[in-house]
């Protein structure tokens, strides 16, 4: 996604720092003042006045640098649009990525995978009591495993092996102890973002949607 532009003024000798909200469809401007003077590079955050996501800026020797470029979950609207489960899906995974974005990765792993797991049951096996409960993750892909659930056969092997690994970096994040050492993935930004990919290819291969933005 591409970032608007961000447009500096001074006023009074002082920086203003004024971009868009990279949210679409918010797009309302906020202007920023430097919040303090100092030579230690920092980032700062806020809520958004129009869409109350959060937004994040670098901050470094006195001036703001940039708002920082979130990742957006790229099939929340298409979600959105079907309702029901499905809309439940998206609010997960835009709570996840928001989280990402303050970097409380601990947090967007365990939404990542709660969002997958509901995904599994919802769209790729089609069960509507796998819905009402969600404490069979790993069964659940092993039926996948097994020839359930719509997708191309060539492709199953793939969407299992990601939606093991989600369920991972979804574990760890919530016990810490797990074991065997199989069961852990490491909820870094890098692993919950590489997931984030993984759960969008899933989504285009079992719905039929096109690529996510
Ligand atoms: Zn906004």
């Amino acid at each position: 996604m591409a970032m608007p532009q961000a447009d500096e003024r001074e006023s009074a000798g002082r920086q203003i720092f004024a971009s868009a909200c990279p949210y679409p469809p918010c797009s309302t401007v906020e202007e920023v003042l430097p919040p303090k003077a100092s030579d230690f590079a920092l980032k700062f955050e806020f809520e958004c006045e129009g869409c109350r996501r959060p937004r994040v800026f670098l901050y470094e020797k006195g001036r703001v640098v940039k708002e920082s470029e979130p990742r957006v979950y790229g099939y929340c609207s298409e979600m959105r649009a079907e309702g029901g489960v499905s809309a439940e899906i998206a609010d997960l995974l835009s709570a996840a990525t928001d989280y990402l974005h303050r970097g409380a990765t601990r947090g967007a792993a365990v939404l990542v995978r709660v969002g997958a797991e509901l995904f599994l049951a919802h769209q790729i096996l089609r069960d509507p009591t796998d819905d009402q409960s969600l404490d069979r993750f790993k069964p659940m892909i092993d039926r996948v495993r097994a020839g359930e659930g719509v997708m191309a056969t060539e492709v199953r092997d793939r969407i299992c092996d990601y939606l093991g690994n989600i369920m991972a970096l979804g574990d760890t994040a919530a016990h810490p102890r797990i074991y065997p050492q199989n069961r852990q993935r490491p909820f870094t930004t890098g692993n919950v973002l590489e997931d984030l990919d993984h759960l969008e290819e899933i989504v285009r291969l079992t719905t039929g949607w096109g690529r996510a933005e």
